[in-house]
């Protein structure tokens, strides 16, 4: 149970797309309506779409007050007019997260969609597991004395005792899974006989293999500037999982490099047990 198991100890966030506006487009509705000009400071195009629908509300596109894109976009936080925010959208691929990290983020409803992993299409017999911010130094010690060879069976004790459990269970779990897609595919092979079909036999195996598994999955997720404020000020609060907890502050920093005007008024604040949480005074805008 040493360096043979794939562990995973991070997330991995990846931003794989995010809008542009049409300048186009967006210049032949404005000379349709009389405006000549229409110029913001932001060259983002969340930012510059925000704006663009905010401004649509008021025709306010030929005298806007100062401050720029930022301040437009600070004035709609602070009157809590977030519809406007759901003109921006983003699509993330987020990976290294448990199931019952993608089980809590999937309630996520609202401007939200998915793609996750199959586990019924995808072979999970050499699966990574994700381990527990509160048991990864317990984990990491037990793999490395597992690497060592050298710890007599039974003769471990507190954290290292702790994380072996953990490191076992998971080979178990991974074993049954593997072992028991044999014996079904097996089993219904000589049920059936030549000529079935061999993508539905997989499927049916693993659909009920996977019923033991915990293990690492992958999401596409699709959410709009709203929703995901939304998400970071639930899943970002030191009361969330702090499995959740951590990939809430890794989608924040992501989002926030990419479109500082939106995602920058959250306060990031180290707790006690050397994780982090998030606040903002723009609540569920
Ligand atoms: C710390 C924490 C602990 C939790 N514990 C539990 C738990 O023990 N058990 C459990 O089941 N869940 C639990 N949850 C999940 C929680 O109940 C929500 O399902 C999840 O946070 C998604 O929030 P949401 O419904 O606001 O989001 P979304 O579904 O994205 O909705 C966004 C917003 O849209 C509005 N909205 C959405 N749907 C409707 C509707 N049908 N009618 C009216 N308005 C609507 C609401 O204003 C809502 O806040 C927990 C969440 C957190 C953060």
């Amino acid at each position: 149970v040493g360096s043979d198991i794939r562990i995973i100890t991070e997330p991995s966030v990846y931003l794989v797309g995010r809008q542009s506006i049409d300048e186009a487009a967006m210049a032949a509705f404005l000379a349709d309506h009389g405006v000549t000009r229409w110029t913001t400071d932001t060259l983002v195009g969340a930012e510059r779409l925000v704006e663009a629908a905010g401004r649509v509300a008021y025709m306010s596109f030929a005298k806007p007050r100062p401050g720029g894109n930022k301040a437009y976009i600070d004035h709609l936080l602070e009157s809590g007019h977030g519809s406007v925010l759901e003109a921006a959208v983003f699509n993330l691929i987020i990976t290294g997260v448990s199931r019952s990290l993608s089980h809590e983020l999937v309630r996520h409803r609202v401007g939200f969609g998915y793609s996750q992993l199959s586990q019924r299409f995808v072979d999970e017999s050499g699966c990574a597991f994700v381990v527990p911010p509160a048991l990864a130094v317990e984990v990491a010690e037990a793999r490395a004395l597992a690497d060592r060879g050298t710890f007599p069976v039974g003769a471990l004790t507190g954290g290292a005792e702790a994380g072996m459990r953990w490191l076992i269970l998971m080979r178990l779990v991974q074993e049954f899974y593997a072992d028991t897609v044999d014996y079904l595919l097996g089993r219904d092979q000589a049920d059936s006989g030549v000529g079935q079909d061999k993508t539905a036999a997989r499927k049916a195996a693993r659909e009920a293999a996977r019923s033991v598994l915990p293990n690492e999955t992958k999401i596409f997720v699709t959410a709009n500037a709203r929703a995901l404020r939304h998400f970071i000020e639930l899943r970002a609060h030191p009361a969330a999982d702090a499995e959740i907890r951590r990939l809430a502050v890794a989608v924040w920093a992501v989002l926030r490099d990419a479109a500082p005007a939106l995602f920058s008024d959250y306060q990031l604040t180290d707790l006690p047990d050397g994780s982090q949480s998030l606040s903002t005074p723009h609540r569920k805008v």
